[in-house]
């Protein structure tokens, strides 16, 4: 057994059992990762808070022999607070939207240091969905400002599409039936 202390940002969570949650975080150390957390559906269990979706939290993790994690401890994060933005209905869809995308596009235990600082100046940051998503996308390698329409390669992109990974103009993206963000 391994015992991980590290910064985290909680991406989703999920029941788990009677009791128990599995809850989706991004550390700092680990990358994206699924910790078991117990009593987590225990209406008087401190770290039930701390472990709401969207919040930045310190985390101590246990990598378990058997190959899943399990939250041993869960503290408030120390300077990044989000509690504020979540009252507020449209900063909130920001901070879901970034959880919903690095989700998608990142894979469990592949630790990015420079993802995880933009992740950090995000949550403190007034950025809007677009400008949250083109520093998202810088982080993941796939820089807008140098990208292409994909279909007929016009220099300035408006949509992003994840099934391909693929930039888009805003004429190409009115023809598409699939769901791509927009820039
Ligand atoms: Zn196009």
């Amino acid at each position: 057994m391994i015992e991980h202390y590290t910064e985290a940002f909680v991406l989703d969570r999920e029941d788990f059992k009677e009791h128990d949650g599995i809850v989706h975080l991004y550390t700092e150390e680990l990358g994206k990762v699924s910790a078991r957390a117990r009593g987590l559906k225990k209406i008087l269990s401190k770290s039930s808070a701390h472990l709401e979706p969207l919040n930045f939290v310190r985390v101590r993790l246990m990598s378990m022999k058997s190959g899943y994690y399990q939250i041993i401890d869960v503290m408030p994060h120390d300077t990044i607070s989000v509690r504020e933005k979540k009252k507020d209905v449209r900063r909130c869809s920001v901070l879901l939207a970034m959880a919903e995308f690095i989700r998608k596009m990142t894979y469990e235990l592949h630790p990015d240091e420079y993802l995880w600082d933009v992740m950090k100046r995000l949550a403190g940051a007034e950025a809007d969905e677009g400008e949250m998503y083109r520093a998202l996308l810088k982080a993941f390698g796939f820089d807008p400002q140098y990208a292409t329409c994909t279909v007929c390669q016009h220099p300035e992109v408006s949509h992003f599409l994840h099934d391909d990974h693929g930039f888009y103009c805003r004429h190409c993206a009115s023809k598409m039936s699939a769901n791509a963000i927009v820039l």
